[in-house]
């Protein structure tokens, strides 16, 4: 997700250095305010949960402010991590089949989050998956690939039915069963973030959590934030960019983890109902949503359901927007994310469509 930002901040600069032909008044009044957007801009790149994080705030207390959200990711990782022991997640784990643990407050609400997503979504997205991400060495990334019989043994485990949650305690009643929320917690994270910013009083920021970008306001001068959409062919590379304020907008894809085994590539979103990695024709998944927790359980979900699941589901609910990258090579965007979508017309093999409805 590093790049996503690369490309952000690429884009950002350019806005920064295209002003042209304006009046010398005007010119001097636009340099005036750049540099107190410069002098009021913060930002800073912290390594949690596993990947990269670039958090960029425009505020004269961005220093601290920043500090303090730095502080709540590792507060959260520290509650959210599987393979850290002490954590809510791992105590959990651990206690499946035995006993009820205490859990935090923003665990009980994150598990609970997720358990309805997994009702919403048919069981296209269930954090019980744990124990065949597991098998499949993505959590300790000791890649393998396993067994049908393994995995057949591991799906009865696969039940977020199996996860009771209390305000202050959570459950899995059978041992051997396990939770990971690999799938939303960075998104829950942005959003913790994104408070924190509302509450310091910022009205300008942007940030980026591993494939999770979430945007606040509108730039500094008033102009949308641009997010790419990678290539998943080609991550390096993108399909066009977005032009969104208040946003999350967060991208699932096969090519964000993966692994190759005798010329197959094993990539990290599992089909909780085959215990495969989902093979559903879509290459990536990409989440416009005001909420940030939303729009990462998401995208994990379309990409287990493909394109024909998740088009149902967005004409279904309509609080969020999608565009699909096909493995046939189609860019598919829903008609509220094609409003602020350019498509990239260039040297790839990509053809776009917009869906109405
Ligand atoms: P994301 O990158 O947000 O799509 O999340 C993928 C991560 O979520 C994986 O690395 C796993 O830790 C976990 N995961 C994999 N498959 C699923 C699934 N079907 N539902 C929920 N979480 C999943
Ligand atoms: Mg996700």
């Amino acid at each position: 997700m590093k790049k996503h930002i690369g490309y952000m901040l690429g884009i950002l600069l350019a806005g920064v250095c295209m002003f042209s032909g304006c009046t010398e008044q005007r010119e001097l009044a636009k340099q005036q305010l750049a540099q107190k957007e410069e002098k009021d801009r913060y930002d800073t790149m912290i390594f949690g949960m596993d990947t990269v994080m670039n958090l960029m705030v425009y505020h004269k207390d961005g220093e601290s402010i920043l500090l303090e959200a730095e502080r709540e990711i590792h507060h959260l990782e520290e509650l959210f991590s599987v393979t850290k022991e002490k954590s809510n997640v791992a105590q959990l784990n651990q206690q499946a089949g035995k006993a009820s643990v205490p859990i935090s407050e923003e665990t009980a609400e994150l598990l609970s989050i997720g358990k309805a997503l997994t009702k919403e979504t048919a069981g296209a997205f269930d954090m019980t998956v744990s124990p065949v991400v597991k098998a499949w060495g993505f959590t300790e990334e000791t890649h393998t690939v396993p067994t049908k019989e393994t995995l057949d043994s591991l799906l009865p485990l696969v039940d977020a039915e199996g996860l009771s949650i209390e305000k202050t305690s959570a459950y899995l009643e059978k041992e051997g069963m396990a939770v990971d929320l690999g799938g939303i917690a960075k998104g829950y994270t942005t959003d913790r973030i994104l408070a924190l910013f509302q509450e310091k009083g910022v009205e300008s920021a942007v940030i980026s959590l591993g494939g999770n970008v979430a945007t606040m306001g509108t730039k500094p001068d008033g102009t949308p934030w641009k997010v790419a959409v990678a290539n998943p062919l080609q991550p390096e590379d993108y399909v066009g960019i977005l032009e969104v304020k208040d946003c999350a907008v967060v991208t699932s894809g096969g090519y964000q983890r993966f692994f190759e085994e005798n010329g197959k590539r094993y990539h990290h979103i599992i089909d909780p109902s085959t215990g495969y990695p989902a093979e559903s024709g879509l290459l990536s998944v990409t989440i416009l949503c005001p909420n940030s927790t939303r729009a990462d359980g998401l995208s994990t979900a379309l990409f287990v359901m493909g394109e024909e699941k998740a088009l149902e589901f967005w004409r279904a609910h309509q609080d969020f927007e999608a565009i699909l990258v096909t493995a046939d090579n189609r860019v598919v965007a829903t008609k509220g994310a094609a409003k602020g979508f350019s498509f990239e017309e260039r040297d790839h093999d990509f053809t776009y469509e917009v869906v109405e409805e």
